[in-house]
């Protein structure tokens, strides 16, 4: 069985992950999106709400798992037998940082091989940081995530309007 690691912080999900990880699930027998901790940044969903948004935004993918690391993902990769990790690219900006990252990642563990898909046109701009900065300053983020999670990103700004 081909398993593939889609990494990343999620805070939350946008359409951007949520293209790249059912690109994925038709490419490979399973897709496990791990949830990590990026040092650099203040999440603003702790790992269990992010873990729980994932799982309800992917509940239509039969063959993609949700699960948390708080480790080094070439080690979670060897624990779950993975030989892929998939990584969204998005702009040139992307390409620096997720060179560096793939290279350490075969570093430490030289079984696992990065395998980068080019985002869709559509979400080149989509990042989670926009979407809390929309959603914090009183905007629409129909456009950016699935309906099953717009409340509880409004709820993190005090906002409670059906929309
Ligand atoms: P990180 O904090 O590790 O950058 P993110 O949650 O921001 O994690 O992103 C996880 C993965 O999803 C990364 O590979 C990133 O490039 C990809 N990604 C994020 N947004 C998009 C998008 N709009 N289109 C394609 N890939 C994306």
């Amino acid at each position: 069985m081909k398993l593939a690691i889609c990494p990343g912080s999620f805070d939350p999900v946008t359409y951007g992950h949520l293209n790249i990880i059912t690109r994925a699930a038709s490419m490979f027998d399973k897709v496990v999106v791990v949830v990590m901790i990026n040092g650099t940044k203040q999440p603003l969903f702790s790992c269990e709400e992010r873990v729980d948004l994932l799982k309800r935004a992917t509940a239509h993918l039969p063959n993609v798992e949700i699960d948390f690391y708080g480790g080094l993902l070439a080690d979670y990769a060897r624990e779950r037998d993975a030989t892929v990790i998939i990584k969204g690219l998005r702009a040139l900006s992307d390409f620096e940082y997720e060179f560096q990252m793939a290279l350490t990642n075969r570093k430490l563990n030289p079984a696992v091989e990065t395998v980068f898909l080019t985002t869709n046109a559509e979400y080149m701009y989509l990042s989670s940081s926009l979407v809390k900065q929309v959603a914090g300053l009183g905007g629409d983020i129909r456009e950016f995530v699935p309906p099953c999670i717009i409340q509880d990103i409004l709820q993190k700004y005090g906002r409670n309007e059906t929309e």
